[in-house]
């Protein structure tokens, strides 16, 4: 039996709901805070975090209190108390003086899949201390993706004077077979990437540096701003902010979809570097460091596994050390300088990020042993590198 794969994701609609209604789900987000208030108060109080124990707590007290409430409210007060009171002990024990969380206003009911709501496209019917209330919602042509997805859960959203339906949907998939591997070199104004197969490779740079020219411009106007008054100031970021991430997110989209495509024509593994803890573990100058983070690196990885994943491909996450030093020829570890690579053993020369792709997809736990003598590598690397150039 072949493996299967679970997509899950958020669609957001919003609601059309009548005079009446609005005066429902206030007073729906109203009980909700206090019974969710309620229970965090008390699982700090006595350091509870398991589900079980603070149901036992306090289920009937808030049953009796909240009688005209759907009793799976207090489930999932429990369960979003619970997440809140997680997360803040998790903070607190990284840092010193996490203030405790105040819940003073929701803006967030959640429901789970059955017990709460019914979603038909047309209509979410949910279940209030009113009755269960049918409200209509919107369906715009990119929510029409997840029709025959199965509904896993949701959440009632306010947010300013609307009222939105966020609806998890999943969807399982056949796993496909590959035949190769995808190596995958996320840079700061190309990725990368280099098809290997038994006996085929190609290699393909796709262009991202406008993504990072709207960023380096953005960077400028944000110093700028910083001068200006309190006032000023934060109209102006929320301004730059939205609109330079709205053009970089475009952007990052339209590469990871290319590279999904060549994914699934190809057949191959998509094979990415570890990411984690490059904040921590290495401290750069401070124009560095801003370079380092300025393109959304983790970002652009998280775009292309998921689309990858949606055609019927996991990736493989390996370990980066050495891939942007070691020779695929001979072995030998190199520093590359520029935007060259240059082995001073064996002599060969390639553009340094097609040699990191490269031996990125080479460390693919694919490989039983390596697959390629190394005057093959040597002629594959031989072949044209497409160039892929994408426009903000
Ligand atoms: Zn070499």
């Amino acid at each position: 039996m072949s493996k299967k794969l679970l997509l899950t994701e958020t669609c957001k609609f919003k609601l059309k709901p009548t005079e009446e209604q609005i005066r429902v789900l206030e007073e729906l987000f109203t009980t909700y805070t206090e019974m969710v208030k309620t229970c965090f108060n008390f699982a700090i109080k006595n350091n509870v975090t398991s589900r079980k124990k603070l149901h036992k707590l306090i289920y009937r007290k808030l049953r009796s209190k909240f009688p005209d409430y759907p009793s799976h409210y207090v489930y999932t007060a429990i369960t979003q108390a619970l997440s809140i009171f997680k997360s803040y002990r998790r903070l607190s024990r990284k840092r010193r003086n996490i203030k405790q969380p105040e819940i003073e206003v929701l803006n967030v009911v959640l429901l789970d899949d059955t017990h709460l709501f019914w979603f038909n496209w047309k209509h979410l019917k949910i279940a209030t201390h009113k009755g269960h209330q049918v409200i209509p919602l919107i369906v715009h042509e990119y929510s029409e993706k997840f029709r025959g997805w199965k509904v896993k859960g949701s959440r009632l959203v306010r947010k300013d004077e609307s009222y939105w339906l966020h609806i998890t949907f999943r969807k399982e998939i056949e796993a496909k077979q590959p035949h190769g591997v995808l190596g995958i070199d996320v840079n700061e104004k190309s990725i990368d990437l280099a098809v290997v197969k038994p006996n085929y490779a190609r290699f393909i740079k796709i262009d991202i540096s406008e993504a990072k020219y709207v960023r380096d411009r953005y960077f400028k106007k944000r110093r700028n701003i910083q001068r200006k008054t309190r006032r000023k100031r934060r109209k102006l970021l929320a301004k730059y902010c939205g609109r330079e991430k709205r053009r970089v997110d475009y952007a990052l989209h339209k590469a990871s979809k290319i590279i999904a495509e060549i994914v699934a024509e190809e057949n191959v593994r998509p094979v990415m570097e570890k990411l984690k803890n490059i904040r921590g573990r290495i401290r750069y100058g401070r124009k560095m460091n801003r370079r380092l983070h300025s393109m959304p690196f983790r970002k652009t990885q998280l775009y292309i596994s998921y689309k990858s994943m949606e055609f019927g491909y996991e990736h493989e996450k390996i370990n980066a050390k050495n891939t942007s030093r070691i020779c695929p020829i001979c072995g030998e570890l190199n520093k590359p300088n520029g935007q060259l690579y240059r082995c001073k053993k064996c002599g060969f020369e390639a553009d340094r990020h097609l040699v990191a792709a490269w031996n990125i997809g080479l460390k693919s736990s694919m490989w039983g042993a390596l697959p390629f003598p190394p005057k093959a590598a040597h002629d594959l690397f031989k072949s044209e590198v497409e160039r892929i150039v994408i426009k903000c």
